[in-house]
């Protein structure tokens, strides 16, 4: 069945208008890819989803799991099983990974371990994304690599098991190494949570080894196309100029 659906949502900034109707609906268990140039609004949405309070809902819904979460708090959200990635986690000198997992796991149904048991079941994870358990013993965020972020990231979603996630890579330049880090832990996700997926990309190496149901596009705000896995490599060989010019002669 469909886990989110948003409809006509409209967001602004002070008194800036940045995202004009959106609509979007994602079934369960799908992975979706959301594309677009600059400034289009992805991460606006992404955060506007989420219930960032920097932006004003001046209209339109956000029903997630049959429940209209379009006024609650982030928190709210994501307990209801709502997630999205950050880019820069915080630095906090002196406080190991490990801590700051079990404070993001602490409350949540089923991941209420002791000691000893949330450092098996979290050194577990590690293996599973191939990680060594030792990056649990680093202080967080503190000279983090991008790599490094994306394994938090990672280890945060497969921790968390979020009924959906939006993972928002725009500004991050990934490596070969970081690239693996999310594949494999988007495999993970899909597979052993039954995970839904946004994916906010313009890296479509990142793709290359995502099963993708539905690509969409937006421009200046808006949702302008929407399609089929195929539509990546089209995107890839011809830019979003099309869809500019489309959105364009629309407006
Ligand atoms: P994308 O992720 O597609 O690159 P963004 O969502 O980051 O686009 O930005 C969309 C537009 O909204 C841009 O013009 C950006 O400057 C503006 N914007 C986003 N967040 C804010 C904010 N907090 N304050 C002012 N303008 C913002
Ligand atoms: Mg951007
Ligand atoms: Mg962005």
């Amino acid at each position: 069945g469909e886990l989110l659906r948003v409809s006509g949502l409209t967001a602004s900034v002070d008194e800036k208008e940045i995202l004009h109707g959106i609509d979007l609906s994602v079934a369960q268990g799908e992975t979706h890819v959301l594309m677009g140039p600059n400034g289009a609004g992805k991460s606006t949405l992404g955060h506007v989803v989420m219930g960032d309070p920097t932006y004003n809902v001046t209209a339109g819904s956000i029903v997630f799991n049959g429940q209209d979460v379009t006024t609650l708090s982030p928190d709210k959200r994501s307990h209801a099983g709502m997630f999205l990635s950050f880019q820069a986690p915080v630095e906090i000198p002196g406080v190991p990974l490990s801590s700051f997992l079990r404070a993001a796991a602490a409350g949540r149904e089923g991941l209420n371990l002791k000691g000893k048991q949330f450092r098996k079941h979290t050194q577990e994870l590690c293996e599973e994304l191939d990680f060594d358990p030792a990056y649990l013993d680093r202080e967080l965020g503190v000279g983090f690599s991008g790599g490094e972020k994306k394994k938090l990231e990672m280890l945060q979603l497969l921790l968390l098991k979020p009924k959906l996630a939006i993972l928002d890579e725009t500004d991050s330049g990934l490596d070969v190494d970081a690239l693996s880090v999310v594949s494999r832990g988007i495999d993970a996700y899909r597979h052993t949570c039954d995970g839904t997926l946004i994916i906010i990309t313009h890296n479509t190496r990142i793709l290359e080894r995502v099963d993708v149901d539905r690509v969409h596009v937006m421009v200046k705000g808006r949702m302008v196309h929407e399609g089929p896995a195929s539509l990546i490599e089209k995107i890839d060989t011809e830019g979003f100029e099309q869809f500019e010019q489309a959105a364009q002669a629309a407006q």
